[in-house]
């Protein structure tokens, strides 16, 4: 066991506070991870907060995670010491079901192991990136790219493969027009990555306040959600909606902004449901998905084409005694795109 420092949140309702939690020992199939950089990511805070459920305390959150290897265990193959490594939000599977049989394995048919807030194999609940080390299985541990700078690399982890996945699975590209409804952490990526692939690229925001930034992350168009003849002007437009925001939106109205066999994913995740009216489906034979981060393969797949394509997130650095402030600026969609924790401001 290795005693570590961590951010912890102690409850639902108190401010996350410095402590330290214990990491396995390395195991023969281990790799060690001294942590450089982790991202804050909302599914952080609906977390902590209870907002999907109640958790158990103390939690370390954090799955965006990027830093180096220290220690490998003595069946490892696939890192060495000094590797510049990455962690997103899951950290294993059950390797046997017909989801990760087929590579699917953030599908896991008996759920992933998340990077926090999960039960693990020892029975342990997991603890996550906010913290200056983490233990993880050698194949779920990624390859950074040299090209990627690396604080930035951090949140490619989740917000980078959780809008980079349905972009490549609904063939986001040349001739397609995607919208990106919510312009914070994941919506960015999302418009960055869309338009590295070649698709049309409209930003659906609350206003527009971060229309300039739209613009130059690769938006070829940029509407405000709070001015309702955006809904008109734009009613049977879009091949692919991919909807980031965290909160319950009405969400018929997006979906009447779909052409013919157009489709709306949904990878923003509020507590509350969003209720469909089928006669929305009906017109354009639209289809409303869902779409849960990637897999392993994927990612890494992701990680090699921001790094091709010289994509990286906008990244805010802060220190870790800094994370609450964060918190409430994520919350209020103050965000210039990603906050990043300097894992040095942990211990
Ligand atoms: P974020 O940085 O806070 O971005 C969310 C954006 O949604 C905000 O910047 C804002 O954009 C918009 N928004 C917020 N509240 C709104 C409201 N009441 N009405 C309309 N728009 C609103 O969050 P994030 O880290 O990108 O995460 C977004 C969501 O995705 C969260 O629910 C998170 O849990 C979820 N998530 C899902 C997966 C997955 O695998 N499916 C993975 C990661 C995260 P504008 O200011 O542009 O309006
Ligand atoms: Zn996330
Ligand atoms: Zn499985």
């Amino acid at each position: 066991m290795l005693t570590v420092d961590a951010y912890a949140a102690p409850s639902a309702t108190e401010p996350l506070i410095k402590t330290t939690i214990e990491r396995r020992a390395v195991g023969p199939n281990d790799v060690l991870i001294e942590i450089a950089y982790a991202g804050i990511c909302h599914s952080d805070i609906h977390t902590v907060r209870g907002d999907w459920g109640p958790i158990s305390y103390p939690q370390v959150v954090g799955h965006e995670i990027v830093g180096f290897v220290t220690e490998v265990g003595s069946d490892v193959t696939l890192h060495s010491v000094g590797d510049r490594v990455g962690v997103g939000c899951m950290v294993n599977s059950c390797r046997e079901c017909d989801n990760c049989l087929a590579g699917a394995e953030q599908y896991c048919l008996k759920g992933n192991t998340g990077t926090y807030a999960a039960v693990d194999t020892d029975g342990t609940i997991t603890q996550g990136g906010y913290s200056t080390h983490i233990v993880v299985v050698e194949d779920f541990v990624l390859k950074v790219p040299e090209a990627i700078p690396f604080e930035a690399a951090a949140p490619l982890l989740c917000a980078g493969i959780t809008t980079y996945s349905p972009l490549s699975h609904w063939n986001a590209g040349p001739g397609k027009r995607v919208a990106v409804v919510g312009m914070g952490g994941l919506g960015h990526m999302a418009v960055k990555i869309a338009h590295a692939m070649g698709a049309e690229v409209t930003v659906l925001s609350q206003t527009l306040g971060k229309k300039e930034d739209g613009l130059r992350l690769g938006a070829d168009h940029y509407f405000a959600t709070g001015d309702s003849a955006t809904f008109t002007e734009l009613k049977n437009s879009f091949d692919l909606i991919i909807n980031t925001v965290s909160a319950a939106i009405d969400i018929n109205a997006y979906l009447a902004l779909l052409r013919l066999d157009g489709t709306l994913v949904s990878v923003g995740a509020p507590g509350e449901p969003l209720p469909v009216r089928v006669f929305t489906l009906f017109g354009n034979r639209r289809t409303f998905a869902g779409s849960s981060i990637g897999s392993i393969r994927e990612t890494q797949e992701m990680l090699d084409f921001c790094a091709e394509h010289g994509i990286a997130p906008e990244t805010e650095l802060v220190s870790a005694e800094d994370i609450n402030e964060a918190y409430e600026r994520v919350l209020s969609s103050d965000v210039r795109y990603r906050f990043v924790i300097d894992a040095s401001t942990i211990a």
